[in-house]
């Protein structure tokens, strides 16, 4: 029997054991800083010579390890041992499925320090965000393995008179899982388990930034003796295996998180039929976003403040859920930026493995030019209230920056920047706040101040987002609590950690027998 779906908790480091706890976990990553891991195709550990190396992004003259770089043969390999596998797994039943994803939820949380310590050190997120994504990837193996029981039965049909009718779902193939390296390790697991767990074999191709994580995370599914060739882990540049991956015929879906760029790119290659390819393969892209969090001149404006810089900031901005616009309308707007910069500047910058930071250092050396050069593209297009520059040698610091005044049009209110700078852009009145939060090629997520009935009412019709908040931050959506995904160019609109995701990996087949 298994128990009700429920979040796992955060951890309070508070608690001195916890703290402990971390304090070792980060010690143990430390002896093993360096240890090189092979691909994973098959069962088989396969090394190369070419590789990829992850660096400390809080001290970058430290590697956190190597692993075997893929090239196009060794990507071939794999598909083919994903395709072999699912002769078999395609037939075991769900219910054995869902079994070795609660075997890895429970491991995972017993080993929760572990995976968090090296997610601190590869992807440079405080000790909080380190344990919000272990805790996510948790919640990703509990809820779809519970999730897959709801298709067991199939599809409600009705019977008709001298025959047996049936309709049932079965898995689609082989699939490439292509996820970022901003939650390396929740979205990577909820990316994986929901394809695996509906019956598919994939290929797991991490980001390039983070692929040690991903190591310990197919450590996870070995050691749960998940079938040989269910998952193949495969590190390897998207530039180079990328295309080859999600253009084998072979390959029946993709399941993308990343960059827009990107994911438009995956989309068109995919449309594509493919010498030999049998089928449409299916896209799940979940791209960027521009997100908006809008202050009310009806609202409680500390509250706001406080939630801004906690969606702007956490993970140094890099979320695509970050708050990367407040709109604020004119009534509030100076009181608003005043609060805004004031809880900014408290905000402590430092080696993400220090408990006391706020925020870590950004990925790596092409994110920390890139927001570097919004820094300065924001200074000719607003006013610098806070921050705007490098902090500290060492590692990828970055100030948390904000600009006010930034009009609707400028580059900083419409273009990602993935990273910690803040747009605040003056609005007349709600209604043009609105207008401007829409008014963006994206649509991922979105929030409101206001204590206003008739506006919020009006938001949650007109807000065009896939995760709307009202009156807290828009970042932090919980699996099976707020399913997730974007609209417009933020993506397909997936909806992770929902009831709707599992049936993306899964066909329906209708069956009549006359009687
Ligand atoms: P990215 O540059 O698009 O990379 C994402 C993944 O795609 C990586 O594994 C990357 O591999 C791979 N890739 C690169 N080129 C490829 C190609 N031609 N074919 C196939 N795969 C390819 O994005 P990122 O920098 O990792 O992540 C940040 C972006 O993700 C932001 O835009 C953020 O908003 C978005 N994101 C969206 C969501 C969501 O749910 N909507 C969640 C998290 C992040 P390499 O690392 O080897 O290049």
């Amino acid at each position: 029997m298994v128990i009700e779906y429920k979040n796992e908790p955060l951890t309070d480091f508070s608690i001195p054991a916890n703290k402990a706890a971390m304090e070792k976990a980060l010690k143990a990553v430390n002896t093993a800083k360096g240890t090189h891991y092979p691909l994973v195709i098959g069962g088989q550990k396969i090394d190369v010579e070419a590789k990829i190396t992850s660096i400390n992004p809080s001290n970058t003259s430290e590697i956190i390890g190597t692993t075997a770089r893929a090239n196009s043969d060794l990507a071939e390999k794999a598909v083919e041992a994903a395709a072999q596998a699912f002769k078999s797994w395609q037939y075991v039943c769900p219910a054995e499925r869902a079994r070795y994803l609660f075997k890895a939820a429970a491991i995972m949380r017993r080993e929760k320090f572990d995976f968090s310590a090296l997610l601190v050190e590869e992807a440079g997120k405080n000790w909080v965000e380190a344990d919000a994504d272990t805790a996510e990837a948790i919640d990703f193996l509990e809820y779809y393995a519970r999730q897959i029981g709801k298709y067991t039965k199939g599809m409600e049909v009705y019977s008709y008179p001298g025959e047996e009718n049936e309709c049932v779902y079965i898995p689609l193939g082989v699939g490439v899982v292509i996820p970022p390296w901003n939650f390396p390790l929740a979205i990577l697991t909820g990316m994986t388990a929901a394809a695996v767990v509906a019956g598919n074999t994939v290929v797991m191709k991490p980001a390039s930034a983070t692929p040690i994580i991903a190591a310990k995370f197919m450590a996870l599914w070995e050691e749960v003796s998940l079938p040989a060739g269910v998952v193949n882990y495969l590190p390897g540049s998207g530039g180079t295996i990328g295309d080859y991956l999600v253009s084998h015929p072979k390959v029946r879906f993709i399941n993308f998180t990343g960059s827009k760029e990107v994911g438009l790119r995956i989309n068109k290659l995919a449309s594509e039929l493919a010498p030999g390819q049998k089928w449409l393969k299916r896209v799940i892209a979940e791209m960027g976003g521009k997100d908006a969090m809008i202050v009310d001149s009806e609202s409680d404006i500390e509250a706001a403040a406080q939630d801004i810089v906690t969606a702007a900031f956490g993970f140094q901005g890099q979320k695509c859920s970050a708050c990367s616009r407040a709109i604020v309308v004119k009534d509030v707007y100076d009181a608003v930026v005043a609060k805004i910069v004031e809880k900014t500047k408290a905000l402590k910058v430092g080696p993400a493995s220090n408990p006391a930071v706020n925020l870590g250092p950004v990925i790596d050396e092409n994110a920390y030019k890139k927001i570097l050069s919004y820094i300065e593209i924001g200074k000719s297009e607003g006013k610098l209230v806070c921050g705007g520059s490098k902090a500290g040698s060492y590692g990828y610091f970055i100030e948390p920056t904000v600009f006010a005044d930034i009009k609707p049009a400028a580059r900083l209110a419409n273009e990602e920047v993935f990273g910690p700078v803040l747009a605040v852009i003056p609005a007349e009145d709600f209604e043009q706040a609105l207008a401007i939060a829409n008014d963006t090629e994206y649509g991922l997520t979105g929030a409101v101040f206001s204590n206003n009935r008739a506006k919020l009412e009006q938001a949650r019709r007109e807000f065009q987002v896939g995760n709307l908040y009202f009156n807290r931050k828009c970042t932090g959506a919980l699996v099976g609590v707020q399913p997730f995904g974007g609209f417009n160019l933020s993506g397909t609109d997936s909806k992770g950690g929902g009831t709707d995701y599992l049936p993306l990996f899964m066909q329906a087949k209708s069956i009549c027998e006359k009687l």
